[in-house]
């Protein structure tokens, strides 16, 4: 616990990119410090920069109901955090570079945090973390193996947003990772839905 305080502080005063300049807070993200599940979206919007939190606008309320579905919460299951963790001006994708110098803290948090699976929210999440040949709309749903662990790219809630036939698919993707939460981590881990 010590490691991962001393981890946020750092991330916390982070100036090592130009969204530094921009932002209000920096998002270091949010939940069980000891997840089996880690959740990774693209970057901050407006909401999370004026909250100082991940997740906290409309596709947040989205993620929270699915999460919800499949018997998980932020406070137990899963800890929430993003390719970089400054506010891209405008909600723009971020850049290569700003992807590459941020990166390094996702790692970090990947690796003290230490989860199971990976969820992986979206095409920015995917390209960053898998490849730049990796499409979300072939690839979802499918388990990949990154940073030695499984992880299950989806859709982004803000896709399912702007087009709710997204949700079907993405509610099967879901359903998948319930049952290899129960495969690995929990067998009597209990859902409404699954
Ligand atoms: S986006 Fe990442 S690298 Fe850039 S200032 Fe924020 S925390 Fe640091």
């Amino acid at each position: 616990m010590e490691l991962f305080n001393s981890l946020k502080n750092e991330i916390l005063h982070c100036t090592k990119c130009e969204l530094a300049k921009t932002r209000k807070h920096v998002i270091f993200g949010e939940g069980n410090a000891n997840a089996d599940i880690l959740i990774i979206g693209e970057a901050p919007g407006r909401d999370e920069d004026i909250q100082g939190r991940p997740f906290v606008g409309a596709s947040g309320k989205l993620l929270d109901k699915i999460l919800a579905a499949c018997g998980f919460t932020r406070k137990e299951h899963v800890f929430i955090s993003n390719i970089v963790k400054c506010r891209p001006p405008g909600n723009r994708i971020p850049t290569p570079f700003e992807a590459g110098i941020c990166m390094p803290w996702l790692l970090k948090q990947i690796e003290l945090i230490d989860p199971k699976i990976l969820i992986l929210l979206g095409a920015t999440a995917l390209k960053y973390m898998a490849g730049p040949e990796h499409r979300i709309t072939l690839e979802r749903g499918n388990w990949l193996n990154i940073q030695n662990r499984l992880a299950m790219p989806v859709y982004h809630p803000a896709a399912l947003l702007r087009d709710p036939l997204l949700k079907r698919d993405t509610w099967e993707d879901f359903k998948k990772i319930v049952f290899k939460y129960r495969e690995l981590v929990n067998p009597d881990h209990y859902s409404a839905h699954v």
